[in-house]
């Protein structure tokens, strides 16, 4: 075996096949950037590298406003968030569809918001009407809470409805966690009259874990000076200071920023648009064929980043998903809380073959077999394997 680094990349690849949620399959590209040596960050070789992806982050955001750049994972970004636009005491409205919803709602508590909740059917989306009526009944809330892609459940809020409703009130901020949206799908922040938007590296940014990317509206920039959230790390006015200079307050993830500008070119070579497309199809292509084996879609409002599916009765998905990765080195996620056992998560962002997807599909029904022997499919295996070659040709 020829050891070059080219060589244990080949084989790493061979290895895992990871179509999670978070974290994703790394382009060849992004894993070479993550190699290259060290260079320090207060040098013009990082200044030019550092402007280039701040510019071409708000070209992602779809706004005019600064985007910054945290060493921190999404949560953080979050957190972000809430510390600059809040103060104690404050009423927050949390949307709340899954997991993350209920943690941001957390995330403001810990900071002495007044947090109330619209929770949500798991697998459904949020009502816009409800939280139109909820701003009626309180016009004093400061800050409204939603997930674009509610990871846990694969479910797509309506973004551009709730900026619509929210924009009208003059006082009330709405804020969105668009880890698994932002760059997997069009979520314009100025157009949709979003007022804070997190993203986040190791979703749709197909990167490594550790960096979260925000940014604030004109809007919400009036309220920064004023929230009394106490902070020191996550204070947005050091940093906006800092990238006015063409730095970062404290020390640049060097690393992280050099792969995020290997990403960034590889998806305007190709495109935002066309982009979304192919995570789009790779979606309906696990939407379509999954189907086909017994499972049925958990989402009722399904994202194109993750699709959340219902395990064929009889079947725990948290076996399916252990067996997969065990025997087939495909990883995969399972449910969370009320959906442990009930339900697998495909992600489909991140650096994906179309072999990747049908190695998917072709062992996921090995897996089925193996773990029941009574399983068939809906169709059989010969002609699902022909319906999708023929599909994703
Ligand atoms: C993954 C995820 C998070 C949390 O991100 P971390 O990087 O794990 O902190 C938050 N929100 C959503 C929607 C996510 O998918």
């Amino acid at each position: 075996v020829e050891l070059t680094i080219e060589g244990v990349f080949m084989q790493f690849e061979s290895e895992y096949n990871v179509l999670a949620p978070g974290p994703v399959n790394l382009h060849p590209k992004v894993r070479e950037a993550l190699a290259l040596p060290m260079i320090h960050h207060r040098t013009p070789e990082f200044d030019k590298i550092l402007a280039r992806v701040l510019g071409k982050l708000k070209e992602v955001f779809k706004t005019t406003q600064p985007v910054y750049i945290l060493s921190s994972t999404g949560s953080g970004g979050m957190e972000s968030l809430i510390v600059n636009t809040l103060s104690p005491g404050e009423k927050v409205l949390c949307i709340d569809s899954g997991k993350f919803g209920e943690r941001w709602g957390e995330i403001a508590k810990a900071y002495g918001a007044d947090v109330h909740f619209i929770k949500t059917t798991w697998g459904e989306a949020v009502n816009p009407s409800d939280v139109e009526n909820f701003l009626k009944q309180n016009p004093d809330t400061k800050i409204v809470l939603c997930q674009a892609c509610e990871t846990s459940t694969g479910v797509l809020n309506p973004i551009k409805e709730l900026g619509k409703i929210i924009q009208k009130s003059p006082d009330t901020l709405l804020l969105v966690d668009g880890i698994t949206a932002l760059g997997a799908m069009n979520l314009p922040m100025d157009e949709w009259y979003i007022d804070g938007l997190v993203g986040g590296s190791q979703k749709a940014f197909m990167l490594p874990t550790g960096l979260s990317f925000i940014s604030f509206s004109e809007k919400a920039w009036k309220k920064i000076p004023q929230s009394k959230c106490l902070k020191f790390y996550f204070d947005i006015q050091k940093e906006h200071k800092a990238n006015q200079n063409g730095e970062t307050y404290f020390s640049s993830n060097v690393t992280l920023i050099r792969a995020l500008d290997a990403v960034l070119e590889l998806i305007f070579e190709k495109g935002l648009t066309p982009l979304y497309s192919e995570i789009e199809k790779r979606a309906n292509f696990t939407r379509k064929f999954a189907q086909d084996l017994g499972f049925t879609l958990y989402s009722k409002a399904p994202s194109n980043s993750v699709t959340a599916l219902q395990v064929p009765d009889g079947f725990d998905g948290q076996k399916i998903r252990l067996k997969l990765e065990e025997k087939f080195k495909i990883t995969i996620m399972g449910g969370q809380d009320q959906a442990k056992g009930k339900i697998i998560r495909i992600g489909h962002m991140g650096h994906i073959n179309w072999q990747q997807m049908q190695s998917l599909m072709m062992n996921l029904a090995a897996t089925l077999t193996e773990l029941t022997l009574s399983y068939s499919p809906k169709k059989p295996l010969s002609q699902l394997e022909q319906e999708m070659k023929d599909w994703c040709k």
